[in-house]
């Protein structure tokens, strides 16, 4: 018996990227048995849903999905897709690792480094009141009452909260991710000289829980500083840990540094299950037309192959994307000097490449 993955082929671009992504671990030779199940918006319109209950309860079972992405349908009154999978089964670690490629047109040949960001608090917690509703303005008299800084009436409000168990959580994840893949440094972000007690409550978890990882070095960085530092030496990065909001923008920084969303994979792993994805969204406009980049959803692919244990296999399809990656012949449009380059390959002839590096290797 293979591993048990649960497969959502999502929308969009969604379908062809999961295919190609499919062809390419089945390559590597690991035995993966694939429970194919549905969510997007093309169910939605079937199911009235578009996150059918089958689907969940297939992710809880198997513990582990690979998903293509999913388009958050606006103005239906659905949350997204992809918010709703990471709450409901508890996806409290969003892992970005980010690595140049030889081959990948980007000004930063060095990089190589992990994004470890918070999923679940902070102000991406969706506590939110609407501006002159009920709710926000008993929330605005409550907290006027409190200290002397008074909130315009009329204001939005959105809540900014952090708590010591899931800073804990996250924090530990990142460590441990760092001891296991041999990484030297764990970096924590915040702003924590202005939130002092919020951000200042994750950055003194992170010292706390630092002291139980004496063979990796603790650094603490301000979010402003790390902007610019990223921009300026990124190779001096390795596994950042930071809280939901400022994770989900420095990661976007740092798939711009190695390439862009082409090539920046990513999983959302929890106690119970995980969900590997690429960064990316479904690029609905071209969808059908076999011609988006498959790297980022293969390397999620390489990275479930990681977390299945299958570490040589991740390891043999890694150097078999880098390979194709930096021959540079059978990439992309997104990956060759010009968009409109005439030699770029499609999505599936993109997949077969790799495939017939994986298939030399043996
Ligand atoms: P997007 O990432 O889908 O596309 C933005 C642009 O980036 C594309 O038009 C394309 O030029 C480029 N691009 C993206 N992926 C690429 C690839 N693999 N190869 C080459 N170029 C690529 O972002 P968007 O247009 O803002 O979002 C489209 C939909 O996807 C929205 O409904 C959004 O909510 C959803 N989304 C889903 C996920 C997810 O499933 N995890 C993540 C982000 C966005």
């Amino acid at each position: 018996m293979g591993h048990r993955v649960t497969l959502i082929p999502g929308d969009g671009t969604g379908p062809e990227l999961t295919e190609a992504t499919r062809r390419v671990l089945e390559a590597t030779g690991v035995s993966l048995d694939w429970d194919v199940r549905q969510a997007g918006v093309e169910i939605m319109e079937e199911t009235g849903t578009p996150l059918p209950q089958a689907t969940l309860d297939s992710v809880r079972e198997n513990g582990v999905a690979l998903k293509g992405p999913i388009t958050t349908p606006i103005g239906t009154g659905f949350r997204s897709v992809n918010v709703a999978l990471r709450h409901e089964l508890e996806l409290y670690a969003c892992l970005r690792p980010c690595k140049t490629y030889a081959g990948v047109r980007t000004r930063y040949p060095d990089v190589d480094l992990v994004i470890v960001r918070e999923n679940t608090e902070d102000l991406y917690a969706g506590i939110e009141y609407e501006a002159g509703s009920e709710a926000a303005e008993t929330v605005i008299t409550s907290l006027n009452a409190l200290q002397p800084k008074q909130i315009a009436l009329g204001s939005g409000i959105s809540v900014k909260s952090i708590s010591p168990t899931a800073s804990e959580r996250i924090i530990r994840f990142a460590f441990e991710y760092a001891r296991e893949k041999a990484r030297r440094q764990v970096a924590v972000v915040t702003k924590a000289n202005i939130m002092k007690f919020t951000d200042g409550l994750f950055l003194s978890v992170f010292r706390d829980v630092a002291k139980d990882f004496p063979d990796i070095e603790p650094r603490e960085v301000l979010v402003d500083a790390l902007c610019m530092q990223l921009v300026q030496r990124p190779e001096e990065f390795d596994v950042l840990v930071l809280p939901n909001l400022y994770g989900d923008i420095v990661s976007d920084l740092t798939a711009g540094l190695v390439g862009g969303l082409g090539v920046a994979p990513g999983a959302n792993i929890g106690a119970h299950a995980a969900v590997f994805e690429a960064t990316h969204g479904s690029a609905p406009k071209y969808k059908g037309l076999n011609k988006v980049n498959p790297t980022a959803m293969i390397l999620s692919g390489m990275l479930m192959l990681e977390h299945l244990g299958e570490r040589e296999a991740a390891r043999r399809l890694e150097s078999a994307v880098a390979a194709v990656i930096a021959e540079g012949g059978q990439v992309t449009y997104d990956l060759k000097p010009s968009r409109d380059d005439p030699s770029a390959v499609g999505t599936s002839q993109f997949a077969d490449a790799i495939i017939e590096r994986l298939t030399q290797q043996d």
